[in-house]
């Protein structure tokens, strides 16, 4: 049971071209239920990717949002437990369970970081997509074990400025990723820039 979404995902040799889930992360928005806070496929995709999963890895996602990071985790194997405050997100993060059949991978953790964390099994990963401000990372990396990944993403300058000091202090990797999309200019076409985001990914 626990996995049969990744073996559904690969046994697609029935299905005609183009049909079923995509294999790895940065899958469509429109496959699950959202109000908007969903990191952008491309941004998912790199954020995955700093994640690193291994099968059976645990992953804290805090501000889950849709739970998007979470599934994409559980879908490469691994188990999330999603950290998200608001109702009616956890309501998305619910029926997201549901519809690809995750229950026992995605746990939702109603409630806001860091209280919310408390009783949780030790995490192989974090990341922090909302609410990471000085004093939650200040709670999260002494209960971070030796060797746990952490990637945060900041859109804000605020939170900018906090990735940037606590990559002085701890290392890891800053990285800034700009993304622009094609997009109508009058007659002719442009280059529509994101809001650049902010990585910051470290391991303790
Ligand atoms: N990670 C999501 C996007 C989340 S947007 C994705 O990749 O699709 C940020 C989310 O953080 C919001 O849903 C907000 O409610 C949540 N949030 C804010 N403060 C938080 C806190 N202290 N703990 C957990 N979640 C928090």
């Amino acid at each position: 049971q626990k996995d049969a979404p990744v073996a559904v995902a690969l046994d697609g040799d029935d299905l005609p071209r183009g049909t079923g889930m995509a294999t790895v992360p940065g899958r469509a928005q429109a496959l699950f239920s959202h109000d908007g806070q969903i990191t952008r496929p491309a941004i998912r995709a790199l954020t995955l990717a700093s994640l690193a999963p291994r099968p059976d890895e645990i992953l804290w996602d805090i501000g889950g949002g849709s739970g998007a990071i979470s599934f994409e985790w559980a879908l490469a194997g691994g188990r999330a437990w999603t950290i998200e405050p608001r109702e009616t997100r956890q309501r998305n993060i619910a029926a997201n369970i549901g519809s690809f059949g995750l229950e026992g991978r995605v746990t939702l953790c109603p409630g806001a970081a860091p209280a919310a964390l408390s009783g949780l099994p030790e995490p192989d990963a974090v990341f922090v997509g909302g609410g990471g401000d000085a004093p939650l990372f200040q709670i999260l990396w002494p209960l971070l074990p030796p060797g746990a990944r952490l990637v945060a993403n900041a859109v804000t300058l605020e939170t900018e400025a906090l990735l940037a000091d606590l990559h002085a202090r701890h290392g890891g990797l800053l990285q800034r990723i700009e993304i622009a999309e094609a997009a109508p200019l009058g007659q002719m076409r442009g280059w529509q820039p994101a809001r650049p985001v902010t990585q910051w990914q470290v391991q303790r």
